[in-house]
């Protein structure tokens, strides 16, 4: 056992900890306010690889491992959570099905605009009336000579106004189950394809997530991305994979929690000595590093499963789940460490709080991930 990362990999982490440091965290707070993500920065993305991790290199992309794109994911949390959150729906929700399914020609139609640093790709699931129970997905696809023609409604969709291209998961079968569903690729500027202005919400207000609706969007018959029929079981592959990237972003949400406690305590002073030289802090701040600590560990025991091609659907599943829950552990008591000071808009730690909170909701709730967890280890039981 080793819990070494490769040169590689150290590199790498070092390269984009120093491009957030100076592209990305200076600019998090006027993401947040304005709304928007810092173009810029995107644009200069491609060459640090972190619009297309896992994308081959023929397609523009870096074809990094499971670990060095966790890395990627824990830096850019730590930076800033719209950026962190945008990304990770771009690489692993969008990009990550083209790769693993899209025959040559998607792959070449769509992933070297993915990966150009100009925009960013989405996956459409969550509708208004069914999230987390994807058999409830109501949006049809039926075929119509060359053509699908599409109708329907999606919510919550990360990066909609930025992307080309929308893989979305359609009703292809009435009465076929699980087997009723397909994922089809969708350009946003076809005929019928409404992207309705940003959902106001908590937190993240620098990723952009949109309803949409399609109304007789026609698209050809070849946007089908991999067998008709097969959509709910590619969903949640790609539920799998992004749950490790979700983990390392919720990492880095906690670290920056943890840093900003750590800063904060040990400058302001109450009853004659600074707040870090107060025992009850002390185990707040002991508290929040070890289960940093522990989160990140099984976010890389995860990827690294990945990578050795293991099955890592049930330690995916913990990654997130346990790191978002941490996360959210260490961004309330980082406030609290910063007493009135956390509550304000002055200092970062009310953004982070903010922002952290969607992480123990999107890509699988935690109620959902327990579920996956449990049936994995019932499997494992024999049960
Ligand atoms: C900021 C943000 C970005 C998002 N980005 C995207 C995106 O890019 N693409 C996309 O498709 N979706 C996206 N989503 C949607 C997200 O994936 C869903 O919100 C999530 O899957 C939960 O679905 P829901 O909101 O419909 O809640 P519901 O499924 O209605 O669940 C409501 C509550 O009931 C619980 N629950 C549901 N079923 C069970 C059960 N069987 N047992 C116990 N408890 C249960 C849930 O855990 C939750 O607590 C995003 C959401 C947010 C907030």
């Amino acid at each position: 056992m080793d819990f070494k990362l490769t040169d590689e990999q150290r590199l790498f982490q070092t390269a984009v900890r120093s491009f957030c440091e100076r592209e990305i965290k200076p600019y998090a707070a006027e993401v947040d306010e304005t709304g928007r993500l810092r173009r810029e920065a995107l644009a200069k993305m491609p060459d640090l690889g972190l619009v297309g991790l896992q994308v081959p290199e023929d397609y523009g992309g870096a074809n990094f491992d499971s670990i060095s794109s966790a890395l990627a994911m824990e830096e850019l949390g730590r930076a800033c959570g719209s950026t962190g959150l945008s990304l990770e729906a771009h690489n692993e929700l969008c990009c990550m099905p083209i790769v693993r399914w899209g025959t040559e020609d998607q792959k070449g139609r769509f992933l070297p605009r993915l990966t150009s640093g100009e925009v960013l790709g989405s996956l459409a699931l969550t509708e208004p009336d069914s999230g987390s129970d994807l058999m409830g997905t109501q949006t049809r696809a039926v075929k119509d000579g060359g053509e699908w023609v599409i109708n329907g409604a999606k919510v919550w969709i990360t990066n909609a106004s930025l992307a080309p291209v929308i893989v979305t998961l359609c009703k292809t079968e009435k009465d076929a189950g699980s087997r009723s569903f397909s994922l089809i690729l969708i350009e946003t500027d076809r005929a019928g394809v409404t992207i309705a202005p940003p959902l106001p919400k908590m937190g993240t207000h620098g990723s952009p997530a949109h309803m949409l609706t399609f109304s007789d969007v026609r698209v050809p018959l070849d946007n089908l991305l991999g067998q008709e029929g097969r959509g709910l079981y590619m969903v949640l592959e790609t539920l799998d994979s992004g749950r490790i990237a979700v983990g390392a972003l919720c990492v880095g949400l906690a670290q920056a929690a943890f840093e900003e406690a750590v800063r904060y305590s040990t400058e302001r002073r109450a009853f004659g000595k600074t707040l870090a030289d107060h025992q009850a802090i002390q185990f707040k701040l002991a508290d929040m590093a070890t289960q940093i600590e522990a989160g990140r560990l099984l976010v890389y025991r995860a990827a690294w499963a990945k990578d050795q091609g293991e099955p890592y659907s049930k330690l995916a599943s913990m990654a997130k789940l346990f790191t978002s829950e941490a996360c959210e552990r260490a961004a309330f008591e980082a406030l609290q460490i910063h007493g009135g000071y956390g509550y304000s808009r002055e200092f970062p730690l009310e953004r982070i709080y903010r922002d952290q909170r969607m992480m123990s909701i999107g890509e699988g709730t935690s109620e959902i991930n327990r579920m996956v967890i449990a049936r994995r280890l019932l499997e494992e039981a024999g049960a």
